[in-house]
């Protein structure tokens, strides 16, 4: 009945696990990543889906029966964790933009964060358990996590960010108190961040209090990015009447959200193609062309479109999985500081929008593959985050404009909170110990 995963790595012919095995263990045993034995064909009541949220309903029921959790609180989970509206704005040149900004933390995160908090804290109830989970972020994951898994009784959450290495708003982001998370300032890098959070996960000692993490390969992240393509596919033909399939320009980092797409197509969505659109980070375009041979992968080159700024992509053992088909329907494009910054003053100029530096980096994309005489029909361009969360960068784009959004404006007066820690594994063990027990409801982290 329900989807079956195996490891990227597996052997022909070893043993396949079910969804919540790769649920909690996020990486497979053999450090590959959990794809599904065969992608099951979409049901063809899919577009008859009256919301977002019966969309989802039906397809993520279509992989995962009711996850183990029984019918109702399935459907109950799914229908709270997709509660963002997604809405898609016509552009000129028949473009759109897929608006995934409008849930709590403005980027697309949230759809993938809520989701995976809220089957993690029922599984958990359902089996007894309670689990910490250690987050290294350096910026939109972390605030996703955050408030996807807030709240939730059997999860609590740690955040670990670089001390004056995020930006104002995303350090408030960070910080807003928010019951079960504590964020922690370590005064190191980004690496820093990331090293102390292995090393506890790999501690013997601290395994026995329940520690996982919620990084960006683990499945339950990636099923429910699937179906806001679905939906775009279903609008554009409700609200626009446009029946040819199109073509998704998708801003990339980590290549979760391409996989996704290309896993709905595989289930059969009409879709013309992918384009992947990088930064300067664009290691995967040059896969695509034949270019680069797979596992020498570059260092990481920052730029403005910071979520995408990744050297080696931790999706890219999953496309490379279905290579063949991965190679049939995606194309990519990269586009640089300059031409970024100057989609986004042409998109204000002339379509009255104001875009994030990542969905600039997507409609660029678009435009090289159109000016080299692909992607000719009706394209939809993936809107990642709110324009307000970069008003720095829009702003050099086109001087005057700031971007806001009520959202961010209020946390100017939020409650924040966060721990100083130095960059030593040893002192946030002693921190995970030190709480162990310290549970109480949540309301020990407020304020
Ligand atoms: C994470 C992120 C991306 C990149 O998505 P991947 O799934 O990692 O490829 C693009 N834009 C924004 C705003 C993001 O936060």
């Amino acid at each position: 009945m329900s989807v079956q995963f195996r490891s990227t790595r597996a052997e022909a012919g070893s043993a396949p696990v079910r969804f919540r095995e790769a649920l909690f263990r996020g990486l497979a045993p053999d450090r590959g990543l959990y794809v599904p034995l065969s992608i099951p064909p979409l049901k063809d009541s899919w577009v008859n889906a009256g919301s977002f949220q019966e969309l989802g309903l039906d397809v993520l029921g279509n992989w995962l029966g009711d996850a183990e959790l029984g019918p109702e609180t399935f459907s109950r989970l799914v229908r709270e964790a997709l509660d963002i509206p997604v809405k898609l704005r016509p552009l000129s040149g028949e473009r759109w933009l897929l608006e995934l900004h409008h849930g709590p933390t403005l980027a697309f995160k949230d759809f993938a964060a809520r989701f995976m908090g809220r089957i993690m804290n029922a599984a958990l109830a359902q089996e007894g358990r309670r689990l910490t989970i250690v987050v290294a972020t350096s910026g939109d994951t972390g605030s996703a996590v955050a408030a996807g898994f807030s709240g939730l009784p059997n999860v609590r959450v740690v955040l670990l960010y670089p001390a004056g290495r995020v930006s104002p708003l995303q350090e408030r982001q960070l910080t807003v108190s928010r019951p079960g998370v504590q964020a922690l300032r370590v005064h190191g890098d980004f690496d820093d961040c990331q090293r102390m959070a292995k090393d506890v996960l790999a501690d013997a000692e601290l395994q026995e209090q329940g520690l996982s993490s919620a990084n960006s390969i683990n499945i339950a992240r990636l099923l429910p990015q699937q179906l806001y393509y679905l939906w775009s596919l279903l609008l554009l033909r409700r609200e626009y009447g446009i029946t040819a399939e199109p073509v998704f320009a998708v801003p990339s980092g980590n290549l979760g959200n391409l996989t996704a797409g290309v896993w709905a197509a595989l289930s059969g969505a009409p879709v013309a193609s992918f384009i992947a659109a990088h930064n300067a980070n664009d290691w995967f375009v040059r896969w695509l062309a034949d270019g680069e041979e797979a596992g020498a992968f570059p260092a990481t080159v920052p730029t403005i479109s910071n979520a995408m700024d990744v050297g080696a992509p931790s999706n890219f053992e999953r496309l490379q999985a279905i290579e063949a088909d991965t190679k049939r329907l995606v194309s990519g494009q990269s586009a640089d500081e300059a031409a970024t910054l100057k989609r986004i003053r042409l998109t204000w100029e002339e379509d009255g929008v104001a875009v994030c530096p990542h969905t600039a980096v997507g409609l660029e994309a678009l435009e090289r593959q159109r000016q080299a005489g692909a992607a000719t029909g009706p394209a939809i361009v993936l809107a990642t985050a709110a324009a307000a969360k970069f008003p720095e960068v829009v702003s050099r784009a086109v001087p005057g404009l700031w971007p806001t959004a009520p959202e961010l404006d209020s946390l100017e007066d939020a409650v924040v909170s966060s721990t100083d820690l130095t960059a030593d594994s040893a002192e946030l063990k002693q921190y995970l110990l030190s709480r162990g027990a310290d549970w109480a409801d949540g309301s020990a982290d407020v304020g």
